[in-house]
């Protein structure tokens, strides 16, 4: 199918983009995807960097969102054959002195490891873990309708002021249990403490005892590749290396779709948006930047502690105090040589991913915006302090600076990954303040990105309920079509 027999054009493959078209042609429209990359997937891509036989997660590779929100929930990726595999330690945090914090999936160990600090972990956890479906639906909801489980809302709102304060991290006696917790709200990628953080730490910290922080096997695009799938048994085409720089180009296609920042639509459009839309879209504001380095290593990660090697997920930041200060200076545009950094050994959860005593490490570093210093050096610094020798281990590198991330996704603006700073405003008003956050002023033209609600990481919440605005106002639809796999 072409553009012009397409009811919807969807630009952008990100998951957000997938969830759009899955969701249009589920409700019977003709969908045509263009991608400006040669492989769609956006955050989805997974692919083989320096030996064919190992692959690597360019963007996102643990997925707690994917295993929990309404759209996949719906969607049901372990029944499309996407084995999303548990770590037993979802996270860890280590410390000097060989010192770790370790959050296990089931809360009762983690917290027989945190000693004085369990019962208050425990505390924190449990009626989040209660409550744990409503509190997905509420953080991940587009924020303007009355939350289903008020209760869930609830509790969220007060954990948001206690993590987001610096009341989260003070009630903890000793630093394993302040720095796990802070680890997770430095996801959020910004200043520290604030509010917006702090919903990003109810959500995913509570998730790691819960539906948990897996990775597929094979990598993050097994998980795209399924979403493809279903599009096109629905008839949906796609129309890879194909960058769409002007909206004009979609012309016959009723609804358009658009899984791009702000930035983007400003470029697309033109001079046709109105005025007071355009220069709100000026407004919206870009994050800190990440940096992203793949490394091909000869063998596990050789930390301190061995217990940290059976984690998922792995954060580099020392102490809560270290965090704090090093995501602030990031924050303000001040580089750090101690920057907070994520670590994923795949292999440890997904064997299958070390080929011929081979392996792929996947890190990134959170750096200012824009900032163009090569990361490897960097992280390699990070990584030999909590696992000496690790550098020895390394085969082959490839660093991108936080200023070429957008040079293979236009939407990582200076290297923003969240497509959007989040701040209390932004985490709530992006992309505009607008009673549709999806819906431009433009007939037929919606946003769908992560710079829409409920913000960045792969859930498809984003697309889903774009395309739920759009079938709503456009052909009169009020009921969500089916997801699932058909019988
Ligand atoms: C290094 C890194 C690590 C991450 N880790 C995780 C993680 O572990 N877990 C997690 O949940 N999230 C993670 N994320 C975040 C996650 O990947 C994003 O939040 C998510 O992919 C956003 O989805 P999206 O669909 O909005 O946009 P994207 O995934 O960014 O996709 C947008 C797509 O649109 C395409 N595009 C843009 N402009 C045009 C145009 N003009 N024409 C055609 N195509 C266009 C782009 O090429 C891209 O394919 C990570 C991101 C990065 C970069």
């Amino acid at each position: 199918m072409s553009g012009d027999q397409a009811d919807a054009a969807v630009v952008g493959t990100g998951p957000n983009g997938l969830a759009a078209a899955v969701t249009l042609a589920r409700a019977g429209l003709r969908v045509a995807l263009y991608e400006a990359e040669d492989t769609i997937g956006g955050g989805l891509r997974t692919e083989a960097l320096f030996d064919r036989d190992i692959v690597h997660d360019l963007c996102s590779a643990v997925h707690p969102m994917a295993a929990a929100s309404r759209f996949f929930r719906a969607f049901d990726l372990p029944a499309r054959g996407v084995d999303l595999r548990h770590p037993e330690i979802s996270y860890a945090h280590p410390l000097d002195g060989g010192r770790a914090g370790l959050a296990h999936r089931d809360l009762e160990r983690t917290c027989a490891g945190l000693g004085r600090d369990g019962a208050r972990w425990r505390g924190l956890m449990r009626s989040l873990l209660d409550h744990s479906e409503g509190v997905v639906d509420f953080v991940l909801s587009g924020q303007r309708a009355l939350p289903r489980d008020p209760v869930a809302a609830a509790l969220v709102g007060l954990r948001t002021l206690e993590h987001g304060t610096r009341l989260g991290a003070a009630r903890f006696h000793g630093e394993e249990a302040a720095a796990l917790l802070t680890g997770v709200t430095a996801h959020a990628l910004g200043r520290l403490p604030s509010i917006a953080s702090g919903a990003v730490t109810a959500l995913l910290a509570h998730l790691a005892h819960g539906t948990g922080w897996p990775l597929p096997a094979g990598g993050s695009r097994s998980i795209a590749d399924a979403m493809a799938a279903d599009i096109t048994a629905h008839g949906g085409v796609f129309h890879t290396g194909r960058r769409i720089t002007d909206l004009r180009e979609l012309a016959p296609a009723r609804l358009l779709m658009l899984d791009i920042a702000p930035r983007g639509l400003l470029e697309l459009a033109g001079d046709r948006l109105p005025p007071r839309y355009a220069r709100a879209l000026r407004r919206f504001r870009y994050g800190p930047g990440a940096a992203k380095v793949d490394f091909l290593v000869s063998e596990p990660i050789p930390w301190a502690n061995p217990e940290v090697g059976r984690a998922g997920t792995v954060h580099l930041g020392g102490t809560h105090a270290e965090m704090v200060r090093q995501e602030t200076l990031t924050a303000r545009g001040v580089r750090t040589d101690e920057p907070f950094v994520l670590v994923v050994d795949p292999a440890v959860t997904d064997p299958g991913r070390a080929v011929g005593g081979k392996r792929p490490v996947w890190a990134y570093a959170h750096v200012p915006h824009g900032d163009r210093t090569d990361p490897v050096p960097l992280v390699l610094s990070r990584i030999e302090r909590y696992a000496p020798g690790f550098t020895d281990t390394v085969l082959a590198s490839r660093g991108i600076p936080a200023a070429g991330m957008e040079h293979h996704n236009a939407n990582y603006v200076g290297g923003d990954i969240g497509a959007g700073a989040m701040t209390l405003t932004q985490s709530v008003l992006r992309p505009v303040p607008s009673v549709d956050p999806y819906r431009t002023p433009l007939p037929g033209v919606y946003l769908c990105s992560a710079s829409t609600p409920p913000g960045p990481s792969v859930h498809g919440m984003s697309g889903y309920l774009a395309a739920l605005s759009s079938l709503r106002r456009e052909y009169g639809v009020r009921v969500p079509p089916p997801l699932g796999v058909r019988p």
